[in-house]
């Protein structure tokens, strides 16, 4: 019995050295040497009883506060893969970097701070074991965000789903397990400009929901202000629309017509009641607004034009400064 027990070990063992683990799970964080021990520690205890074996890999994206230092020593401890990138690069290039050195059959990308809570993996890979490519975490409400963002989150979601052929579910998180196809999917995508959340529905797969509730922040602040949230939005926009672009032949000729129209109208009432020097008015308001329209278009074709112009020179995503695992460490 206990021969068995062994020599089945050993078999899994050996897999392991071949195909990698039976689960990654990958964790970008910014500044968050408050609470990254206590999130690895909490990750691995909730993960090892669910899978045969896994990895952690935590990629340290441009820390200032010695986020890195901190788990030097749990390295001994877990199974862990440091990744430190060169600068910050932003938490969609570091998910997709942790995500290149994840090996596992299924991935789970997770937030650092501890906010979303650590036993929805259980059900995530129950999912995945019936059969589910994809088991993604969806906030159960957002009383905890301020009316403004709710709002702003809304209105983005309305427009960036405006005639799309794969929308984004509304609440749905970064927080997910991801089956082996699904991730190389996402790494085989060649773009630079990644908005994560519309890639994950782009690649399709079978996905499921599973509602978690978030937890306040306990350490540290929110990385993700409204500026670096419309800066994201603008990503999504532009990686995932096209019609912010053609919506303009539309204005320009509903703006033809009224021109035409109204032309027409002014031109004859001249001939039937003569000239009269009044219009100013319309002319500046209509310069007024046509400059505005006109500004705004261009504005629009500058945003894509500038997405254009990052994949067109090609540079990658994100730079690794430095990779360890902790097995090349037991190695020696
Ligand atoms: N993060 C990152 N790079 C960044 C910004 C954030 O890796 O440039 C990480 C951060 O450490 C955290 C996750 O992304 O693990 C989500 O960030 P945060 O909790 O600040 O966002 P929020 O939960 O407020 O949306
Ligand atoms: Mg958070």
């Amino acid at each position: 019995m206990r021969q068995e027990r062994l020599t089945e070990l050993a078999a899994a063992l050996a897999v392991d050295e071949i195909s990698g683990p039976e689960l990654s799970i990958v964790i970008p964080a910014l500044n968050e040497a408050a609470c990254i021990v206590e999130t690895l520690c909490a990750v691995d205890q909730q993960i090892a009883g669910l899978v045969r074996s896994h990895e952690i890999i935590l990629v340290d994206d441009g820390s200032t506060d010695g986020t890195l230092l901190r788990v030097a020593t749990l390295a001994h401890r877990l199974p862990l893969t440091t990744i430190r990138l060169s600068r910050n690069f932003g938490k969609e290039q570091a998910m997709m970097a942790g995500l290149a050195q994840a090996r596992g059959n299924a991935v789970i990308v997770m937030d650092a701070d501890l906010q979303e809570p650590v036993d929805a993996m259980a059900t995530m890979v129950a999912h995945w074991r019936a059969g589910w490519d994809m088991a993604y975490a969806v906030r159960a409400h957002r009383q905890d965000e301020g009316r403004l963002k709710r709002g702003l989150t809304r209105a983005f979601y309305r427009l960036v789903n405006a005639g799309s052929d794969a929308p984004i579910p509304e609440d749905a998180r970064d927080f997910r397990l991801m089956d082996r196809r699904v991730v190389d999917a996402l790494l085989a995508l060649p773009e630079r400009n990644r908005f994560m959340k519309g890639l994950y529905g782009w690649v399709g797969f079978r996905s499921i929901a599973v509602p978690v509730e978030l937890a306040p922040r306990a350490e540290g602040v929110s990385k993700f202000g409204l500026a670096n949230l419309f800066r994201l939005a603008l990503t999504g926009m532009t990686a995932f629309t096209s019609w912010p672009l053609r919506v303009w032949t539309g204005v320009g000729l509903v703006m033809s017509i009224i021109a035409l129209v109204y032309g027409s109208y002014l031109g004859l009432r001249t001939v039937l009641f003569g000239h009269d020097v009044p219009g100013w008015s319309t002319l500046a308001v209509g310069m007024f607004l046509l400059g505005g329209v006109q500004l705004f278009s261009i504005g629009v074709l500058g945003e894509y034009l500038a997405r254009i112009f990052t994949e067109v020179k090609g540079r990658p995503g994100y730079i690794i400064a430095e990779l360890r695992r902790s097995q090349d460490e037991k190695r020696g």
